[in-house]
């Protein structure tokens, strides 16, 4: 199978976020070749106010297997991580989503590729335009530095540090 570009999202408001971070990236970087990590950044939930700030992060990297394969190796490093159950747009030890896999368009077998909330949402695009400002999302067609630039409000997005700690 060719190698292709993807794009991960990663979100933590329970527990150390950081650790769950580290820990999540860790895991990955075993499936995932030449990993590239945006900063961490801190952010108001979204969707569900009464919750922790999160810590949010993107990374890119070279992925060989199918996107529900890669959605699986999500899955599991999530449990890994031991993500208890919630309820959408709630708290969470870790989330990890599929922005980008290759230049497909995805909408099968509960997998739809680009995420659906990347091109509105500061906590994705803000740190996706740190490491890929230039990458036009598929089947959407606008560069990621054009999305941040149609965002309303920045404020909620905040750079916190990296994944060796606060800066
Ligand atoms: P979440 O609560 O964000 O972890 O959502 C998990 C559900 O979203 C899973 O059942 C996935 O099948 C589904 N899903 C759909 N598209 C994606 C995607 N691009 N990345 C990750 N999960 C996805």
């Amino acid at each position: 199978m060719i190698q292709r570009k993807i794009i991960l999202a990663l979100g933590s408001n329970l527990g150390d976020r950081l650790n769950h971070l580290n820990v999540a990236v860790n895991l990955l970087n075993d499936m995932i070749d030449d990993i590239r990590c945006s900063s961490v950044y801190e952010t108001a939930p979204w969707g569900y106010e009464a919750q922790p700030y999160f810590l949010n992060m993107v990374l890119s990297g070279s992925y060989r297997g199918s996107a529900i394969s890669l959605l699986r190796f999500c899955q599991t490093t999530e449990r890994i991580i031991g993500r208890t159950p919630s309820f959408i747009y709630g708290p969470r030890e870790i989330d990890i989503d599929i922005l980008v896999y290759g230049n497909n368009v995805i909408d099968k077998d509960g997998l739809t590729i680009p995420h659906p909330k990347m091109s509105t949402r500061a906590f994705v695009l803000i740190p996706l335009a740190e490491i890929h400002p230039e990458l036009m999302i598929p089947g959407i067609n606008i560069t990621v530095e054009e999305l941040v630039e149609r965002i309303e409000s920045t404020t909620d997005v905040v750079k916190w540090g990296s994944l060796d700690g606060v800066s």
